[in-house]
């Protein structure tokens, strides 16, 4: 256990085999597809978000092809040398850096540039001395240079028996389509459910001797997004935190985060009365929570509650609570939910992060606002469309003042600035390269209009400076 010490949860509980990386399709896929050695393809295209495990599944694959004695139905031994050294150096490492025999990883968002991708690519040709495979895996692909990119296809097309490439990526859409449409196998990570992560999670509180509750590990599972990374890493913070107590008081806690039952709470006071606002307000402050972090969170939930009431991810939600928030929404339409979230981004872009007593105003005027959101949303559609009609209008006869200013300033130029003043002004010139520096110093007679000075001012340089550059050419 030595060797386990100052190694991170994360890395400590990486799945190592097919059994325990879970999703039961990948697991179909790979008992149908890598079970046969001639059956298995040679270039794999692995997509899915940040931190789903798409390395790591990688690595595991890698052990089907490397493994010198693997079971019947092409499962890894994990026991000789080459499952052993992957397991050890990658799979359960904490480095990248170090060598695994028969594994090459290319991490594309430190190297991607052309020459560097050929080095690799050569040293992957070689036909391998003590296996019948080499693994390349190429990790976030879709950073390698166009030029490399190609490099990569020329390999691919006829690929070497030996050579096996991985790509794996989180945006597939910036990889060629050449390269997406020779791969033999793609396959998608995905992220688990809630209730996935929180077993998960639960497997390793048991293997660390917490005491856990169900509830706290869900509220690490939904905060860390599900992404495998984050909520472990999650967990163990607050394991260490509190001496192994992970319970949902210190789980809130230490994330900071204000309760969902609180935010419904205040929905509900904004829809009743201004009367029930104070008192909410009143009880905040009372119960010591920080009107700021509060604000925080209220961005948050109101979009949960917004995918929530379009029925999006409601698997990641407990069934109570996608009801409760159904309810509460029920009476927002779509253009309601946009003047929510512009009332909301108000909010937290006025608020202070010392003046409790300006964010206690804020709050109390936001909720009222949430009272009138239907008027508020049905003006603002009016006020949309009047301003588009307004500016349409504005723009017309902006445009046609300046045709007018145009006109006049070409006449005034023909009057107050002769050939002879010029030829005054600049004698002794003999060759004029650029008029621009003269222009700025040119005097621009004034011209009536209060508005749009700025933008008339620029033309007016732009007309003079036409006629000035005409004048030259004329010379
Ligand atoms: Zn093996």
């Amino acid at each position: 256990m030595a060797d386990e010490l100052g190694k991170s949860w994360y890395t400590k509980y990486r799945p190592a085999t097919m059994e325990e990386y879970s999703g039961p399709k990948i697991k179909d896929i790979v008992s149908k597809r890598f079970t046969k050695r001639s059956n298995m393809p040679h270039v794999i295209m692995i997509h899915g978000s940040r931190g789903c495990g798409k390395t790591t599944f990688a690595r595991i694959i890698s052990k089907y092809y490397l493994c010198q004695n693997p079971a019947e139905d092409g499962t890894p031994c994990e026991e000789c040398e080459m499952c052993q050294s992957i397991n050890e150096i990658l799979i359960g490492g904490e480095s990248s850096q170090v060598e695994c025999p028969g594994v090459t990883e290319l991490d594309a968002t430190i190297m991607n540039g052309k020459e560097a991708i050929q080095e690799v690519l050569d040293e992957a040709l070689q036909s391998p001395i003590y296996s019948d495979f080499k693994v390349l895996i190429v990790d976030e692909c879709h950073m390698i240079s166009n030029a490399g990119q190609n490099s990569m296809l020329k390999i691919i097309e006829d690929i070497p028996s030996h050579l096996v490439v991985i790509f794996a990526t989180t945006d597939p859409q910036k990889v060629l389509q050449t390269i997406k449409s020779r791969c033999q196998l793609t396959l998608e990570a995905r992220k688990q459910s809630v209730k996935d992560m929180a077993d998960r999670l639960m497997q390793i509180s048991q293997m660390e001797g917490l005491t856990v509750s169900k509830e706290a590990l869900e509220i690490i599972a939904r905060k860390g997004n599900r992404v495998p990374r984050e909520c472990i890493n999650l967990l163990e913070g607050i394991a260490k935190t509190y001496d192994g107590e992970v319970t949902v008081d210190n789980v809130r806690e230490h994330l900071g985060g204000v309760s969902s039952e609180l935010y419904m709470e205040y929905f509900t006071a904004a829809n009743k009365s201004l009367s029930a606002i104070l008192i909410f307000i009143k009880k905040l402050k009372t119960e010591d929570v920080k009107l700021n972090e509060f604000v925080s969170g209220l961005m948050a939930f109101a979009l949960d509650s917004m995918y929530i009431k379009h029925g999006i991810s409601l698997e990641d939600y407990p069934v109570d609570y996608v009801k409760a928030v159904k309810e509460l929404f029920d009476i927002y339409g779509s253009s309601d939910f946009d003047m929510l979230l512009q009332i909301l981004e108000y909010l937290s872009n006025n608020l202070t992060a010392e003046d409790e007593a300006k964010n206690e105003l804020l709050l109390t005027t936001t909720a009222m606002r949430i009272s009138k959101i239907q008027l508020l949303a049905n003006g603002l559609a009016k006020e949309q469309s009047e301003a588009i009609t307004e500016n349409k209008i504005s723009l017309y006869e902006h445009s046609q003042k300046l045709k007018v200013n145009n006109a006049d300033l070409a006449e005034q130029m023909k009057m107050d600035v002769t050939p002879a003043d010029l030829s005054e002004s600049f004698d002794g010139v003999t060759q004029v390269i650029n008029t621009q520096g003269l222009l700025d110093s040119i005097q621009l007679p004034k011209i009536d209009i209060a508005e749009e000075e700025e933008d008339n001012t620029q033309n007016m340089r732009m007309s003079l400076g036409n006629e000035i550059d005409e004048f030259f050419d004329n010379v």
